[in-house]
């Protein structure tokens, strides 16, 4: 059996197990979706979003792209954005990047790579807001990885910057949007702790688009 055939396969043996926990798994699942988060991870085959965060199917809202990017001219992402909130109700927004991106790596090298020219771009722009910082750090691992965890920090920025977010979380208190980084190395998820409450207060000082006056009172 060649490895193409054998997905199919391995489909038969999946959802026979999971026929075997619950008869009904697949007819919930073709019901409706009430998951409680939308994570946006990178593309990296390493990563699978669910099985590290002990969920099934209908439980995560999962948007990918190379590096985990929320870019406000990208109508893919902010499509799931404003998809999760208006229409899903979920309660957390997750920015989920991982140790050992190619993404980031390819950013920090002076290279022309066409197409990703752009896309990565963005990544540079994170540089040059905390170049300082990261120029301080002599060892070139450890500042790639403060790369993942400020890219994982201003995306999570960007995100709070939507009118769908700024607005549900006026009205509702929720959803809540979390940085997360993945070692691939370890396995282990780690929380970067972001003050939620703190970067929606900063950036309505610039980016409120709730309508609600609150930007003249600033
Ligand atoms: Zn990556």
């Amino acid at each position: 059996m060649s490895d193409y055939q054998q997905v199919f396969e391995n489909n038969k043996q999946w959802v026979a197990s999971k026929l075997n926990t619950d008869a009904d798994f697949f007819k919930k699942m073709a019901t409706t979706q009430h998951p409680k988060y939308l994570c946006i991870g990178c593309c990296d085959s390493r990563v699978p979003t669910n099985e590290i965060m002990g969920m099934d199917a209908g439980e995560v809202f999962v948007h990918r792209n190379i590096a985990n990017l929320v870019c406000n001219a990208d109508l893919s992402v902010m499509a799931s954005i404003n998809y999760a909130v208006l229409q899903l109700n979920v309660e957390h927004i997750v920015v989920c990047g991982h140790y050992s991106c190619g993404g980031v790596k390819k950013a920090m090298e002076a290279e022309d790579l066409g197409l990703l020219n752009p896309w990565l771009r963005n990544i540079r722009d994170v540089y040059r807001l905390h170049m300082d910082e990261l120029n301080a750090i002599k060892d070139e691992h450890a500042r790639y990885n403060r790369l993942v965890e400020l890219n994982v920090e201003e995306q999570c920025i960007n995100v709070i910057k939507t009118a769908a977010v700024q607005k549900s979380y006026l009205a509702n208190k929720y959803p809540v949007v979390h940085g997360w980084v993945y070692d691939i190395k370890s396995g282990i998820l780690k929380d970067l702790e972001i003050d939620f409450e703190g970067a929606l207060h900063e950036i309505q000082k610039i980016y409120d688009l709730t309508g609600s006056g609150m930007m003249q009172k600033k």
